[in-house]
């Protein structure tokens, strides 16, 4: 039965779960309904959701999105034909792109321009990855194990760097990049890094709380690369886990012979469902629900600079 909820912390949002949340928020406060989203703009259903509720139409692609229109752009990132896209459609664009990501592409670009081959290590179709390639698209080639990299044929002579997507597995893209190293050795690294501080983070959050826990619960999406992450993780210790959306999902039949429940959540997924998942068990009678050891995070990223322009002008405006 079980007698005991740890919450792991950090947990939830990131910095640019926030900031892309809000910019859509801002944006449908300032342009008033309907602002499209090109894809969802962070992987969760129920942000998704709320967002359409209050006038958010979430489209695949920005050639759905009709002329002139505002688009947010997600906080995965997109390719600069994209841009293009929009350009050539005259939207008003606001890049909700995370800073983080910001900054592969921005390396992904410059190894491209100085002539290198860039191995970027990511899931193949993951909007993040499919971004990242489009910086250079003839210059990139994806890895998602050890055994790709032992398979990597590439031309000889070529020089060579590589990127990550930023939201992997800490010890598995470690694993990868050893290997990328034994077999090039001269690869160059990024200077910081891919992987963002609050996925490896809300790992070592995870690592830390799994002596104490029979079972992991992670609230996120299915297609939550960081909170597929997490389940991972304490899989790999042997700590049984399971993604759910919210308590709907919940199996009684995980809880059997379990005393001590693990709870946390992706980057993407709010508090309220932790709060939600917190009554659930309540509801069953586990009134001691705390949390394992509370670790702040301080990082903040402000609004994308062409929505605050637009915002500041607003408010100039006599
Ligand atoms: S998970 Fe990391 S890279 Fe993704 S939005 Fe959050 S801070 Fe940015």
């Amino acid at each position: 039965m079980v007698k005991r909820i740890l919450l792991a912390s950090p947990r939830g949002y990131c910095a640019g779960v926030e900031r892309a949340v809000e910019t859509v928020e801002r944006a449908l406060e300032h342009y008033g309904a309907p602002v499209y989203v090109r894809k969802q703009i962070v992987h969760n259903i129920h942000v998704v959701r709320d967002l359409e509720a209050r006038g958010a139409i979430f489209v695949e692609e920005e050639t759905e999105v009709p002329e002139g229109a505002t688009v947010v752009y997600s906080a995965h990132g997109v390719a600069p034909t994209v841009f293009e896209n929009s350009a050539r459609l005259g939207h008003n664009v606001i890049d909700a792109v995370c800073p983080l990501v910001t900054k592969v592409h921005v390396q992904a670009r410059r190894y491209a321009d100085e002539g290198y081959t860039i191995v970027l290590i990511g899931h193949a179709g993951h909007e993040e990855v499919v971004g990242t390639m489009g910086e250079a698209p003839d210059a990139t080639v994806l890895v998602q194990t050890v055994d790709e990299v032992d398979a990597l044929e590439l031309p000889a002579g070529a020089k060579l760097a590589y990127v990550t997507q930023t939201t992997l597995s800490v010890d598995e893209t470690g694993e990868i990049i050893q290997a990328l190293r034994r077999r090039f050795p001269d690869i160059r690294a990024p200077r910081k890094e891919d992987i963002c501080y609050a996925t490896s983070n809300r790992q070592w959050a995870v690592k830390e709380m799994l002596p104490e826990i029979d079972l992991l619960l992670v609230i996120g999406s299915r297609n939550s690369s960081n909170s597929n992450r997490l389940v991972e993780t304490a899989r790999a210790a042997g700590t049984p886990a399971h993604l759910i959306d919210d308590e709907t999902e919940i199996d009684e039949r995980w809880l059997d012979g379990v005393e001590t429940v693990g709870i946390t959540s992706g980057a993407s997924a709010p508090e309220k469902l932790v709060a939600r998942v917190c009554d659930w068990f309540r509801a069953r009678g586990v009134t001691d629900i705390q949390a394992y050891r509370l670790v702040e995070e301080d990082v903040t990223f402000r609004l994308p600079v062409e929505l605050r322009r637009e915002l500041e002008l607003a408010a100039q405006a006599p």
